[in-house]
């Protein structure tokens, strides 16, 4: 709006203009007053003291002499926020005290017929407070005052106390509350028509662009409930129990139902407790050093421990812990299960193997030694049928024995009662006897024996004795096209290395680190079953750990497989310190 306009301004309006910078409000503030006070009308300005100050430094540069207007009564330059708390009655304007303070402040302006312009910041000042709804009620004050008295009201808003979509509704209703409404100056600076047309045309496709990111945003929205309904479903309804916790502190944030009911603890009752308040660590420390563990690994997984709930039962739970990051800070996610009745049902599994085994041994020695006292009585009357059936069940008690021997080494090792004995021993010496006696038991395959190491392995002969049985067992049993095991001993710095390689069915990737595991069998329906229980491997590996060696399997399935042994060479040290 230019001077120009302003002097064409009707007597009575109520007009609006927003405004993107300061500097533009106060030209156009200047301008509208300067205007008026030439013209000689009575001006009132209700701003604040910054725009008030700023107004008047200005109209002194354009030659008004401002003191002298305000002397005479035609220039009424007045607080808007001292204005305002004059009139706000429980955050919105009241319309007794409004027309008590503003209303009488116009009629005393316009007394000897003079025109009132009127600058008005009221609104402005509510709008940043956050407050729209008041000022629209004021807006609306302003109009029923303008419909007794005549007077030019310009009211001014910032453009950005508009910024967001919830302020449509508000934004709206104050341009109908006005009979002008003035767009900021990005457009009011353009003169020329075709430039404004352009300038429209590129709002309406802001527009345009900036309903469509709406919509988007609000699917997105939509996108993000589900999912965090879901969420919550899959929390609360997990059989697991749930904690989140905050790092920093160190407390609980959350608690899923099936960890209430493991701890028989409320929801309040856990939120904000520590860990190790609610007996998942043993004290304060052990808390702090898991979180620090925690911050390093990022995820710790299947750590067992045994938990005291409040009814003062003792639960054993399985749990993992992840922390992960959520928006700008980090959580930490517990799954707590509940493993105490696996762990008793494996406790009586184990006491049943145990048992049973010691059960059976007795039987199964009696039967071996009538069986050698038959084998001797018929060796002497020449029966070979007879001789080649009992050589038969023989091997059939041998492999009894041996599976025997195997479920007494699990249980013993489970209860930590088995004994190794400590000893040095010649490891050639060893692997050229089992594979001597191995041989004797296959007719199908040659077992090659190739290198030496000369030097003195140290820990239990037989339970070393044992492994190679079982690998080159294992070997035979598990290559039936082949003919060859070959067996390699080196030495590798200060340790001994036995591979023991064939040329059979091999074993998958997926598998090969859970064949050591107890009772784990490979079961692949494309191949034959092969028997046996799935725990040779398990104790072999227990018991090379247990000599400081290490025991791994190289397979491709369909290629045969090396099962690696490797252990640690007698030194003097090691007798010393083992005595
Ligand atoms: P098992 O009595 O079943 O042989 P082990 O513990 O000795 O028990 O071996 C576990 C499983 O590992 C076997 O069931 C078999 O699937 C696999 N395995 C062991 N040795 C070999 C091998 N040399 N070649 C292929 N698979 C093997």
């Amino acid at each position: 709006m230019t001077i120009a306009s302003w002097n064409e301004m009707r007597e009575s309006e109520h007009f609006v203009q927003f405004c993107e910078s300061d500097v533009f409000l106060m030209n156009t503030l200047s301008e509208f007053i300067g205007t008026g006070l030439k013209a000689g009308d009575a001006c009132i300005v209700l701003a604040t003291k910054p725009h008030r100050e700023g107004l008047e430094e200005r109209l002194q540069e354009e030659g008004l002499d401002v003191a002298t207007s305000r002397e005479r009564g035609q220039y009424i330059s007045i607080d808007a926020a001292t204005t305002l708390s004059t009139i706000m009655v429980e955050g919105s304007p009241d319309p007794g005290r409004f027309a008590e303070v503003v209303g009488s402040m116009v009629v005393r302006a316009a007394r000897g017929g003079h025109r009132v312009r009127i600058f008005g910041e009221l609104v402005a000042l509510l709008c940043a407070e956050g407050n729209q709804a008041a000022a629209i009620r004021l807006e609306a004050l302003w109009n029923d005052l303008g419909e007794a008295h005549s007077f030019s009201l310009f009211c001014a808003y910032p453009m950005h106390a508009f910024g967001g979509e919830v302020y449509e509704m508000e934004f709206t209703e104050i341009c109908q509350q006005h009979s002008r409404v003035i767009p900021a100056e990005s457009y009011t600076v353009l003169d020329d028509p075709e430039e404004r047309l352009r300038a429209v045309t590129l709002l309406q496709q802001k527009a345009h662009s900036l309903e469509a990111e709406i919509a988007e945003r609000k699917r997105a929205e939509e996108r993000l409930r589900i999912s965090e309904n879901r969420y919550r479903r899959l929390f609360e309804a997990s059989k697991d129990g749930i904690l989140i916790v905050d790092p920093c502190t160190g407390k609980i944030t959350d608690a899923n139902l099936a960890m209430t009911e493991l701890l028989g603890k409320t929801h309040e009752q856990l939120l904000g407790q520590e860990l190790w308040q609610i007996g998942l660590f043993q004290d304060r420390e052990a808390n702090l050093e898991s979180l620090r563990e925690l911050q390093e690994k990022q995820c710790i997984r299947n750590e067992t421990l045994l938990l005291q709930t409040t009814g003062g039962q003792h639960r054993t739970v399985e749990f993992v812990s992840t922390l992960y990051q959520e928006n700008d800070h980090e959580v930490i996610q517990y799954n707590i299960r509940d493993i105490t009745e696996r762990k008793e049902l494996e406790q009586r599994k184990d006491e049943f193997i145990s048992m049973a085994s010691h059960e059976l041994k007795t039987p199964v020695t009696s039967l071996k030694g009538f069986l050698s006292l038959l084998q001797r009585r018929l060796a002497t009357q020449d029966d070979e049928k007879a001789l080649y059936y009992l050589a038969r069940i023989d091997a059939q008690v041998n492999r009894l024995t041996k599976l025997i021997n195997d479920l007494l080494d699990i249980s013993k090792m489970q209860t930590g009662q088995l004994v190794y004995r400590e000893e040095c021993f010649d490891l050639d010496a060893l692997a050229q006897e089992i594979v001597e006696n191995v041989q004797g038991t296959t007719q199908t395959h040659r077992l090659l024996l190739e290198g030496q190491i000369q030097a003195e392995a140290f820990g239990d002969r037989d339970r070393i004795g044992q492994v190679l049985i079982n690998l080159l067992n294992n070997a035979i049993k598990y290559s039936p096209q082949a003919d060859t095991v070959l067996v390699h001993v080196t030495q590798d710095q200060n340790q001994a290395h036995v591979s023991v390689q064939d040329f059979g069915i091999g074993i998958a990737k997926e598998h090969q680190h859970k064949i050591f595991e107890r009772f784990y069998q490979v079961t692949d329906p494309e191949e034959k079953t092969y028997p046996g229980l799935g725990i040779g491997l398990y104790i072999s590996c227990k018991i090379v750990k247990r000599h400081g060696g290490h025991l791994w399997v190289e397979s491709k399935k369909g290629e045969g497989a090396t099962f690696h042994v490797t252990l640690p060479l007698f030194h003097e040290g090691k007798k010393q310190a083992s005595r």
